[in-house]
């Protein structure tokens, strides 16, 4: 079978590009620094780079999405400029409420961040391996979007406070920052002496998956549930060989304690004179069937 690749999903927006505010020029359009490098990085390692961007300017009436084709159309050339390549883009044009001016665009879409729904898209078109994906954006909607589709996230940001209020697996300065994360996440479970080794172009962020990391934890579950029920069922074959032991130790002490008795009352000296040790015997073993119920009791 063929593994599926797997992807770095990016944000458009502060992440890959400045952001002037619903930008609608070609022109306007400026890689932030090391974008490119980053993007190449991610190409040479064999991840499918993809862009997933919120652009409710086109619900605002702001922009058209033959403009926002354009954008792209000039985002990819400075990218391939540096010889970085994107694989797709996938752009949420709705939005709900007032705001949406445009009715055609005016909708509650599984689409937009910080809803999943590019990504799972970008997954099916292009057969991705969600699992060993990943999402790099600079807003919470971003790592929210990432954490649904079952990625393991980095948030851009230089701003410490904000990122504690974000709940993503790493947090990186700058888009080139993050493509070292993601590139020493794929080298860390390489060197996993079982790994095996990978065809180029696939991801090996086994260790990091959050899905494999779910069915360990699962599988830790089944383990200590299993440990449990022995601990249980050894206890009470304990129990029962104790109660067992202690009831047999009885039996022979009363059989004993009857055999004394028997040749105390039979009248002679010589039987009565016999009889003492049966009685002490008798005792001894009382005595050990009572440690036995006690054990028995304190288990
Ligand atoms: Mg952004």
């Amino acid at each position: 079978m063929i593994k599926k690749q797997a992807a770095v999903f990016l944000d458009r927006d502060k992440t890959l590009i400045e952001d002037p505010g619903y930008l609608a020029d070609p022109n306007e359009v400026k890689l932030l620094p090391g974008a490119a490098d980053a993007v190449r990085r991610w190409n040479e390692a064999g991840y499918r780079v993809v862009v997933v961007t919120n652009q409710s300017g086109v619900a605002r009436g702001l922009i058209t999405e033959d403009q926002l084709q354009d954008i792209h159309t000039q985002l990819e050339m400075l990218l391939e400029e540096q010889d970085a390549t994107l694989d797709a883009i996938y752009y949420c044009p709705y939005l709900d409420g007032p705001e949406a001016i445009v009715p055609k665009y005016r909708r509650d879409s599984p689409l937009r961040k910080p809803k999943p729904g590019m990504l799972l898209k970008a997954a099916d078109d292009l057969d991705l391996d969600l699992s060993h994906s990943w999402m790099v954006g600079d807003r919470i909607e971003d790592i929210q979007a990432g954490l649904a589709a079952g990625c393991k996230t980095v948030f851009l940001t230089e701003d410490t406070e904000q990122s504690s209020e974000v709940d993503a697996d790493f947090v990186a300065d700058t888009l080139l920052s993050a493509s070292d994360i993601v590139l020493n996440g794929r080298d860390e479970a390489a060197e996993q002496p079982d790994a095996p080794d990978p065809p180029p172009g696939l991801s090996t962020v086994d260790t990091a998956a959050p899905v494999q990391r779910d069915q360990l934890l699962d599988v830790l579950k089944d383990v200590r549930s299993l440990l449990q029920q022995q601990q249980r069922e050894s206890a009470q074959r304990d129990f029962s060989l104790a109660r067992l032991g202690a009831t047999l130790f009885q039996i022979v002490a009363i059989a004993i304690l009857l055999w004394g008795l028997n040749a105390f009352i039979s009248g002679d000296e010589a039987s009565a004179a016999i009889a003492l040790p049966r009685f002490v015997l008798a005792g001894v073993i009382q005595l050990v069937a009572l440690t036995l119920y006690v054990t028995d009791r304190s288990n």
